[in-house]
């Protein structure tokens, strides 16, 4: 029995004999089948073929693999002054990656944005000692892998400890979470919104879509939404969700210009 791999998306399955026949999260319109069709990877030939990339991103350690593999995520390490936080996932979960992301000391939980990025997160969780896995409730049929570590939350926001809170943001998935973290280790604040709010290019502003790959903006009410739900955290900086995708200070500032300037594109609001 085989826990396989999609190689265009990254998530790993449940262990079966053969592998699954497709997967659905590509199938999905916010995704895309591969162009040389439906391909699925071992562990061991995906161990094979990448390692771990562990380096600084903006400050924080980031967690990805060399070279870069299906969504090209990069997780990140929070040493907030509660729980030792490993935010979002990767495919790779092999014993240097995880010494290397232990280095620094023992990750105690982890939280994940949404489905793109479940990836394998049952065998992270069992490398790190069987920590908790949180997702948002709303999610819970993206699960392709299933794992007694998975905590199902529910409603709006969470507070893992003060000043560190998952909240509810939808909008590209019904339960797409985000990270506020605003405590005496990060004094500015910082918001770890996965793909719910997507950092553009130039670094100083942010943009919502349905679906990145496929270009389905996200509906404006949705954005009402999500501002709202953002609406009372302080926060200087915005960790996107790869390598160097972040705006580093003034982030409040470049999110409230970029729901205005997002809403006005798409006719929801006065020019
Ligand atoms: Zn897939
Ligand atoms: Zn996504």
């Amino acid at each position: 029995m085989t826990p396989f791999l999609c190689e265009t998306c990254g998530t790993q399955f449940a262990p079966s004999a053969q592998a699954p026949e497709a997967c659905p999260i590509c199938l999905d319109e916010r995704q895309y089948v591969g162009w040389r069709g439906q391909r699925w990877l071992t562990p061991e030939a995906l161990a094979t073929r990448f390692g771990p990339r562990i380096e600084r991103d903006a400050g924080l350690l980031g967690v990805g693999m060399s070279p870069s593999f299906a969504i090209d995520q990069r997780a990140l390490v929070l040493p907030t002054s509660g729980p030792r936080i490993l935010w979002e996932c990767t495919s790779l979960a092999t014993p240097e990656t995880i010494e290397q992301v232990t280095a620094e000391g023992p990750i105690d939980l982890i939280a994940i944005s949404h489905p793109h990025f479940y990836t394998a997160m049952a065998a992270w969780s069992e490398a790190l000692g069987g920590v908790p896995i949180l997702l948002h409730a709303a999610d819970r049929r993206w699960v392709m892998r299933g794992s007694a570590r998975i905590r199902f939350w529910d409603g709006e926001g969470l507070e893992l400890a003060p000043g560190v809170r998952l909240i509810r943001l939808g909008g590209h998935f019904e339960g797409s979470t985000g990270l506020h973290w605003h405590d005496e280790a990060r004094p500015e604040g910082a918001l770890f919104p996965g793909d719910a709010l997507q950092v553009v290019s130039d670094r100083r502003h942010l943009t919502f879509m349905y679906s990145y790959p496929n270009y389905i903006p996200m509906h404006p009410d949705a954005v009402l939404a999500l501002e709202r739900a953002i609406a009372g955290c302080a926060f200087a900086d915005v960790y996107g969700y790869t390598w160097g995708r972040n705006i580093i200070g003034e982030g409040r500032q470049a999110a409230d210009r970029s729901f205005e300037r997002y809403l006005r594109a798409v006719g929801a609001q006065a020019a």
